[in-house]
């Protein structure tokens, strides 16, 4: 019997563990996760923090019991540190910092990747505690409705306009946030983008969210009224969320 073992569990993880098992389902497949939240659907958060998906255990595409049910053997809040070509085993440890050497005849990295953090003077010590959040797993979800939940009533500004800033502007400004989030606007800032078509930005500032184009953040200050962004151009900003 083939032991193939996964590091990650999302959407590549969780699919070639899938497939694995639909094509071999004699193979002993075991997913190591680094988080509680298995087969989550990351597109769906923006959607979840809007509020139009009010319950985020919803965001799952299949539930433990189901990938179970489908052969895959989950190991969650485990995190791969070490691999071992040689003897074909990865070191993985648990939150404790417990150790446990796993073997594999076949190993899938699947791991995905970190955001990245630009060059932006304070962005290395701000937290979510102070209101800067990066958007990418369920705990980063969690804490920006934590921020959300804390401050009723705020200015947020989003630092990037590609989809994602895109789908967080309209989040912040329609659904459950839309009248003590829209007022002052959040704001949009792409940094080096070319600007976006009117239709984009008007509708935009229909939910009242400010485009500022082709303007780069610099600094972000936490100060005792909120946090100050500032950038290219005499760009500055106040916000209680970025
Ligand atoms: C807010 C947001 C919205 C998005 N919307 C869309 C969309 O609408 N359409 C679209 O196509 N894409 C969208 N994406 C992109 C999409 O979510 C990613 O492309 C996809 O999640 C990548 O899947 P992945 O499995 O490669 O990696 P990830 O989803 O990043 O998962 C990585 C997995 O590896 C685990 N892991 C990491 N390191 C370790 C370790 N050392 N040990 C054990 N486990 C580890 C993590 O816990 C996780 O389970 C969106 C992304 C975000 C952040």
């Amino acid at each position: 019997m083939t032991r193939l073992l996964i590091v990650g569990g999302s959407d590549a993880g969780i699919s070639a563990g899938l497939r694995a098992r639909e094509l071999a389902p004699d193979v002993e497949a075991t997913l190591v996760v680094a988080d509680a939240y298995p087969n989550y659907s990351i597109c769906g958060i923006p959607y979840h923090l809007s509020g139009e998906v009010p319950d985020w255990h919803s965001l799952a595409h299949r539930s433990r019991a189901d990938l179970e049910a489908a052969g895959l053997e989950l190991l969650l809040c485990h995190t791969a540190r070490h691999i071992d070509p040689a003897a074909r085993k990865v070191t993985v440890t648990d939150p404790n910092g417990t150790e446990q050497a796993l073997a594999y005849d076949t190993l899938v990295v699947a791991t995905g990747a970190t955001p990245f953090r630009p060059p932006i003077t304070g962005l290395d010590r701000l937290r979510a505690a102070e209101g800067v959040h990066l958007l990418h797993t369920m705990d980063d979800t969690f804490a920006v409705a934590d921020t959300l939940a804390r401050r009723p009533a705020g200015r947020a500004l989003i630092v990037g306009a590609g989809y994602i800033g895109m789908e967080m502007a309209d989040a912040l400004t329609s659904g459950a946030w839309r009248s003590p989030w829209s007022k002052p606007c959040p704001r949009c800032s792409p940094p080096s983008t070319p600007t976006s078509p009117p239709s984009v930005e008007a509708a935009l500032a229909g939910q009242g969210v400010e485009v500022v184009t082709n303007t780069t953040v610099t600094e972000i200050r936490h100060t005792a009224h909120g946090l100050q962004v500032a950038g290219a151009n005499g760009f500055a900003r106040s916000a209680e969320l970025v």
